[in-house]
């Protein structure tokens, strides 16, 4: 129950462990192609150019950035966590001239700020993170996509925590580049990058004057492996294809509007819990993610101990606040298959035992029940 990564389904780990096959056996193309198709439909997209790169989350960051970004091109990166900071640090070490905008952690950014921000960087891309895994803040992305591009400027956003559990719509929304990972709310192991580019994007590719910086994140050089040419580029990991697979799947069978539900419901039921405990969030009311619950850790319990106990003698992992929330928030993660009443449950009975022994003053039983009432609903 941490933020990534997810507890991984048994059907992603059987397929995991099945034969290693060619990267260009028939049957692996075909996968792949069966892959593809699954990762259009997730992302909700027509995009040809939608794959998954052989590494994790920070790489289909660092394929977006450096495919859209010649060196000196104006790049402007929201930031109001830590992976609006990464992306910034990216997008400069791509050679783009970076502005950033920032908002204070745990709070979104709105279009005005936008509309200011582009008026003076004149950016050719915009860098946006959906879900901060780090303040668990949620941001609206449709909006902002339109003054993106009445303003000629390219949308990117990480949807790395977003993808699985709350909608992600790329061509109703504009998006030109997105990636994701697969340890977050699809529970698969990490190890791959889900990435997917607008055909304005890749316009863009195709007219460089310089070459992209990076051979293996190369969008031309892997759609000569992803495309019909089929041609070698770099050994694909086949057993994670394998994984992905199986997870998208499972995603399908259940469906992605019930999966969506899923997720908000367990958010709905922990927060209800926490709540009677006297434990509020760290995003800002109404942009809380359903799959990071960013919660402020009350006075009087001690952080590292908690965490500690939780883990050592009950098995449950959760997060510690990152960066400026070191020390004052946790980040319970209710991600893909770790996002079911079993763990809420568990996870607020226990929290319940570890706050007694604190001497913590709150009602007994209190939590379960608030979460008992949301799932009778
Ligand atoms: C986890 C995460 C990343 C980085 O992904 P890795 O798989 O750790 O490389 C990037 N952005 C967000 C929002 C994340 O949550």
């Amino acid at each position: 129950m941490g933020p990534g990564p997810s507890d991984v389904h048994p059907r992603v780990l059987d397929a995991l462990g099945k034969g290693t096959i060619g990267h260009l056996d028939p049957y692996y193309l075909e996968l792949m192609d069966r892959m593809q198709q699954m990762l259009r439909d997730l992302f909700q997209t027509a995009n040809r150019m939608t794959i998954a790169i052989s590494a994790t989350g920070s790489a289909g960051m660092e394929a977006a950035v450096v495919n859209l970004i010649e060196p000196g091109d104006s790049m402007l990166v929201c930031v109001n966590g830590v992976f609006g900071m990464r992306m910034a640090d990216v997008a400069t070490r791509a050679g783009a001239a970076v502005t950033q905008i920032k908002r204070p952690w745990g709070e979104v950014f709105t279009v005005d700020e936008l509309k200011q921000g582009l008026a003076q960087a004149k950016p050719k891309v915009v860098g946006i993170v959906m879900a901060e895994t780090s303040t668990g803040a949620w941001q609206p992305i449709e909006e902002i996509s339109r003054v993106v591009h009445e303003a000629g400027s390219l949308l990117l956003v990480d949807t790395v925590t977003a993808l699985g559990g709350i909608p992600v719509e790329v061509d109703a929304w504009n998006i030109d580049a997105v990636y994701s990972g697969t340890q977050k709310c699809l529970s698969c192991p990490p190890g791959l990058a889900p990435v997917s580019f607008s055909q304005r994007a890749l316009d863009v590719i195709l007219h460089r004057k310089t070459k992209v910086q990076s051979w293996y994140l190369d969008i031309n050089l892997l759609a000569n492996y992803w495309g019909t040419d089929r041609v070698y580029h770099h050994t694909a990991p086949v057993n994670m294809t394998y994984a992905l697979y199986e997870a998208l799947r499972i995603i399908f069978e259940e469906g992605l509007d019930k999966c969506f539900a899923r997720h908000m419901r367990n958010h709905q039921a922990l927060r209800a819990g926490l709540a009677s405990l006297g434990i509020g969030y760290a995003a800002q009311d109404g942009h809380q993610l359903p799959m990071l619950n960013a919660v402020r850790i009350p006075d009087g319990v001690d952080d590292a101990a908690t965490r500690s106990a939780l883990l050592h003698r009950f098995g449950i992992e959760i997060g510690a606040g990152l960066g400026e929330f070191r020390g004052k928030v946790w980040r319970i993660g209710l991600m893909g298959y770790s996002s079911r009443a079993n763990n809420v449950l568990l996870f607020l009975s226990v929290l319940e035992q570890l706050l007694a022994e604190q001497g913590y003053p709150f009602e007994h039983g209190s939590s379960i029940a608030a979460a008992n009432a949301v799932y009778a609903t």
